[in-house]
């Protein structure tokens, strides 16, 4: 599977900002050719991604999106204006989202839904909110999972990226998960997706969480990972770089050893 590596910038950046970062960017992972990269900027600076990224090894995306394709929803972006911008991914569900502005199941569902109906690549976050191991982590996230994706049809769900992202391990204040720690989490979802669609293990699930270089290749390394979804780390453009570069370490021990 290719890896996918990508970056959300959340309420970071202007439009003039944003230019300036993905014209440091895009030279320093020009040559990068064996996984997949993105940015997801605000709203107000998607244009520039498409202006600066067009023909680029960097696709581009947004953070949110309305599930209604056209309406009086003040101040909502909906999946129709995002894919005029050539979005290629839209990312849903994710928990600042759900703490902000109290999102639920239903809603993040009707958002896959009209992602999906418009041509582009959901990428759903998942995670637990508390730190308790990788059994509760997935008596949290798989029921989450299945609300999520309800309504989508078994040929749908391979267009879709999961984020596995646990709410403890993301932002300044957090604490990095280990990398062995995580890997129980994304095989679970694996296994999930197997049993929801045939072939569903070939779906894409990332890690996002409190990610930066060093941990980097050993996250990628463990099982069930196929990508990184990198938030504070990736607002500098040199660093994102050097993380969508990174070597992947092979995971030091069995996965037996961190179900317990
Ligand atoms: C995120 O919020 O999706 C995220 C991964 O953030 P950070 O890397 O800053 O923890």
């Amino acid at each position: 599977m290719r890896p996918l590596i990508g970056t959300s910038w959340k309420m970071h950046f202007t439009a003039t900002q944003a230019g300036a970062y993905l014209a440091a960017l895009r030279p320093l992972v020009a040559e990068i050719a064996d996984r997949d990269l993105f940015v997801l900027p605000p709203f107000a600076a998607i244009f520039v991604a498409r202006d600066r990224l067009a023909g680029s090894n960097v696709a581009w995306g947004a953070q949110d999106v309305h599930p209604e394709d056209w309406g009086a929803h003040t101040g909502d972006v909906s999946a129709p204006m995002l894919a005029d911008l050539d979005c290629r991914y839209v990312e849903v569900g994710h928990s600042e989202r759900r703490r902000d502005h109290g999102e639920t199941p239903d809603l993040i569902a009707a958002k896959v839904g009209a992602v999906l109906r418009w041509g582009m690549t959901p990428i759903l976050c998942v995670g637990e909110a508390h730190h308790r191991g990788p059994v509760a982590a997935l008596a949290d996230v798989l029921p989450d999972l299945e609300r999520c994706l309800a309504g989508v049809s078994a040929d749908a769900l391979h267009r879709i990226v999961i984020a596995y992202e646990p709410v403890w391990a993301i932002g300044e204040h957090a604490p990095a998960a280990a990398p062995t720690e995580i890997r129980a989490v994304p095989v679970g979802i694996h296994a999930w997706l197997r049993g929801h669609a045939p072939g569903g293990e070939t779906v894409r699930v990332i890690y996002g969480g409190s990610v930066d270089e060093t941990v980097a290749p050993l996250v990628l390394g463990q099982p069930g990972v196929d990508g990184l979804f990198v938030g504070r780390r990736a607002l500098d453009p040199a660093a994102f770089a050097t993380i969508a570069r990174v070597p992947i370490l092979p995971a030091a021990a069995p996965l037996e050893t961190t179900i317990s």
